[in-house]
């Protein structure tokens, strides 16, 4: 197919406080007596201020998701045997949380249906049954996980999403409200993940109408809620969701670049966490995009924000190599960013160089 036919999220619900109506959304898509699922990032795991605001009937369950880590196919499988062993069959998984809980819920939501683990479905295209009823509700603004047909998982040999239309959430609910107790650093390592999208969408190769105009105007919210507003606010809250979801509706029909592609290396060989990764790597990328790097050193200087530094100091040659591998295995980013020439652009050597800066 030349054009791409891009699959989108079912429903939108926005606004602060739209979380009350969880209730009356689910009601629809209840099946008999299976129970919907609430996987819980941790943090909400001693508020019962907030956890007795879900709407639990009969045997819905909450569970509580430990996000020390990002998600793994081990994880996602073992959740899939667990809700399996415990009720056969579930009317729907609701992940409330950041990228790691919305895209454990989008997992979890397909291999309820899908045979075998998870792991075989890292790549594109390759779920070819719908899942049982998915919504994401994020608390934490950033990574566009909330639009995107995929959720990323580190399996045994890679960390690669399962990318593909029976992804996407069937119902999103954007409640600013829910994102006001998240803590300065970790907002702006997760909003720094939506600005260096744009960016990177923005001076890519795939670049077209469609995902220019909700790059320009995701990159604009995030240059006005952190260079120009005085102080954090509710509006700095609502404008960062829809940053995020700008930010992801641009890269779904273009891609990301340089900065994912090195720091999915990270990723794989140290455990670097997303949003942190992407700025270790984004703060060493002048080279490659002049004028977003200096954007974010700007607000990394206004927010006193510290950036890792050396995070790669006294690693082996095999290391590197498998940060390297990991890397240029991800031909679409690397394309975008340099164009179809870029295995002789970005060679192993000067990858190397730039890990070793990292
Ligand atoms: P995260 O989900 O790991 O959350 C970051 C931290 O914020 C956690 O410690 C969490 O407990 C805390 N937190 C969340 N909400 C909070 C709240 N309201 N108050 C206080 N603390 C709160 O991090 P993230 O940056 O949102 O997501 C990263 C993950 O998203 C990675 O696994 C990455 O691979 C994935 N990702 C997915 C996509 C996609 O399209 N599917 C895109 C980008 C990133
Ligand atoms: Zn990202």
């Amino acid at each position: 197919m030349k054009f791409r036919n891009f699959k989108m999220v079912g429903y939108v619900i926005y606004g602060l406080g739209s979380f009350d109506q969880l209730d009356e959304i689910l009601a629809p898509q209840r099946k008999g007596d299976a129970p919907m699922i609430f996987f819980v990032d941790e943090y909400f795991k001693d508020k019962p201020a907030f956890l007795s605001r879900i709407p639990l009937q009969g045997k819905d369950k909450i569970v509580i998701i430990d996000v020390t880590h990002e998600p793994k196919t081990t994880q996602v499988d073992k959740l899939r045997d667990d809700l399996k062993a415990a009720f056969g069959e579930v009317s729907g998984i609701i992940g409330i949380g950041g990228g790691s809980v919305m895209d454990l819920a989008k997992a979890v939501g397909l291999m309820m249906t899908n045979p075998g683990s998870s792991a075989d479905y890292q790549g594109w295209d390759l779920v070819k049954v719908r899942g049982v009823y998915k919504m994401g509700i994020p608390t934490i603004s950033g990574t566009g996980a909330e639009v995107s047909r995929t959720c990323v998982l580190t399996g045994p040999t890679r960390k690669l999403g399962m990318n593909s239309d029976f992804t996407t959430f069937d119902q999103i609910m954007l409640d600013p409200s829910l994102t006001s107790s998240v803590p300065a650093n970790q907002r702006f390592y997760t909003a720094m993940d939506c600005f260096i999208h744009c960016v990177e969408s923005l001076q890519g190769t795939y670049l077209n109408a469609f995902s220019k105009s909700y790059g320009e105007k995701a990159q604009e919210l995030c240059e006005e809620i952190f260079l120009e507003k005085k102080q954090w606010d509710d509006d700095a809250d609502e404008k960062l969701m829809m940053a995020s979801y700008a930010g992801g509706m641009s890269i779904a029909y273009s891609q990301v670049g340089v900065a994912h592609a090195v720091s999915y290396g990270l990723a794989y060989l140290l455990g670097t966490k997303h949003g942190i990764g992407n700025c270790i790597v984004f703060d060493k990328l002048e080279e490659f995009y002049p004028d977003g790097v200096k954007k974010f050193k700007a607000m990394v200087k206004k927010h006193n924000i510290e950036i890792p530094q050396h995070i790669t100091k006294g690693l082996t040659d095999e290391q590197f190599d498998t940060m390297i591998n990991v890397s240029l295995g991800m031909a679409p980013l690397w394309e975008n960013a340099l164009g179809k020439d870029w295995q002789q652009i970005m060679t192993r050597e000067r990858l190397r160089k730039l890990y070793e800066q990292l």
